[in-house]
């Protein structure tokens, strides 16, 4: 049972890797697909190190009483001093 929770592990290293990046739909899509090919999984591993990581995107409306911090991502209100997130000051 432990063999299968590690090798399904690490049939899915490179989906795993790449979770968080651009591509990973596609980068999912080729390692369950192509991944037992040998080369698929190789092609998927080095697609997922080399993608870029999701752009996250906050659109703040003009005028509005709060300001982005982005060390952290969150949004704090005009006035503050320091973050409520992640305390640092602003
Ligand atoms: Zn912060």
């Amino acid at each position: 049972m432990t063999f299968l929770l590690v090798a399904a592990l690490l049939y899915f290293l490179p989906a795993i890797i790449g979770h968080n990046k651009r591509d990973a739909a596609g980068i999912f899509l080729l390692n369950l697909l192509a991944g037992w090919t040998g080369i698929g999984w190789i092609v998927a591993l080095l697609w997922a190190c080399a993608s870029d990581p999701r752009v996250h995107t906050v659109l703040v409306p003009a005028g509005a009483a709060v300001r982005y911090h982005a060390p952290c991502g969150t949004l704090q209100p005009a006035g503050a001093q320091y973050c409520w997130a992640c305390g640092r000051h602003l």
